[in-house]
């Protein structure tokens, strides 16, 4: 049995619920950073450096006595969007585009994590048209200092648009402001050039975006997939979706939550359980 409780939105992190057999149960967290998934710890993460390292399973089980499992934010809203809506798909794509860009990859029904947690990570790709725009992790032109929701607030407002938020842009969008548009629409196509480059690497049947720019219009949708038909081979693309997310901030919850129960289902887990049931007070 599942208990999907927060909320995911924005950068904020989702928290899920995982219950076992009604006895033991698991917490899932997603957070907007890589995460080492043998340790739950973060790992490097740029937009938030005192968390490196921090030991998140640790101190949560220091509340309660249950299978803490920790992901990158992006991974668990994968996992949550593909169970609910796409239950048969096993390649899937699932991108956040907020103050920073990230994406969870599942590939033959599993999430792809990467040696140091570090796969999906697609904020950090190289956009040469972009050189010159120094990203928080030091490169000088990677794809969130391009195309991230931060960095189109910081252009347009350089430029004398009154926009303090991703939420300003998507209003200027939605009231046709030209300029913002345009902006909007050079993010899509640079995000769409980097996933471009993954089609070929792990031909995915549907990439979800999940963006609050997605709401004015079509203008980030259809210049993303503008972008990846264009990059990528026919073969690859001729059987791809590329969709708004229809779960949303709820993605976030399902997921988390369903990744823990699948961690309550570890040895490590079960043992927990055995625990529990010898002594139902603990
Ligand atoms: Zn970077």
């Amino acid at each position: 049995m599942l208990a999907a409780l927060g909320r995911t939105q924005k950068d904020v992190a989702g928290i899920g619920i995982g219950i076992g057999i009604g006895i033991g149960f698991g917490i899932g967290i997603g957070v907007p950073c890589p995460v080492d998934s043998a340790t739950g710890k973060p790992s490097w993460p740029p937009f938030m450096p005192a968390w490196d390292d921090f030991d998140i399973p640790a101190r949560v089980r220091s509340h309660f006595d249950c299978a803490v499992a920790v992901d990158n934010d992006a991974n668990v809203m994968a996992i949550g969007e593909r169970a609910t809506v796409w239950p048969d798909v096993s390649d899937l794509i699932f991108v956040k585009v907020a103050n920073g860009i990230g994406a969870g990859i599942i590939s033959e029904a599993s999430v792809i994590r990467g040696t140091r947690g570090i796969a999906g990570n697609i904020g950090h790709v190289q956009v040469p048209r972009e050189a010159g725009r120094l990203c928080r992790c030091g490169n000088p032109s990677c794809l969130t200092a391009a195309a991230s929701g931060e960095a189109l607030v910081e252009v347009l407002a350089a430029r004398g648009l009154p926009t303090a938020s991703v939420d300003d842009v998507a209003r200027l969008v939605l009231n046709g402001n030209a300029e913002a548009i345009a902006a909007v629409r050079q993010v899509g196509s640079n995000i769409g050039e980097a996933l471009a480059a993954g089609i070929s690497f792990l031909n995915p049947k549907v990439i979800v975006i999940d963006s609050s720019l997605l709401s004015p219009g079509e203008h980030l949708l259809a210049a993303i997939r503008s972008a990846v038909y264009a990059k990528s081979m026919p073969i690859a693309s001729e059987a791809l979706s590329i969709v708004e997310t229809q779960m949303g901030g709820q993605a976030g919850v399902v997921g988390a939550a369903i990744y823990a129960a699948q961690q309550v289902f570890t040895p490590e887990g079960m043992q927990r359980l055995l625990r529990a049931t010898e002594n139902p007070a603990h």
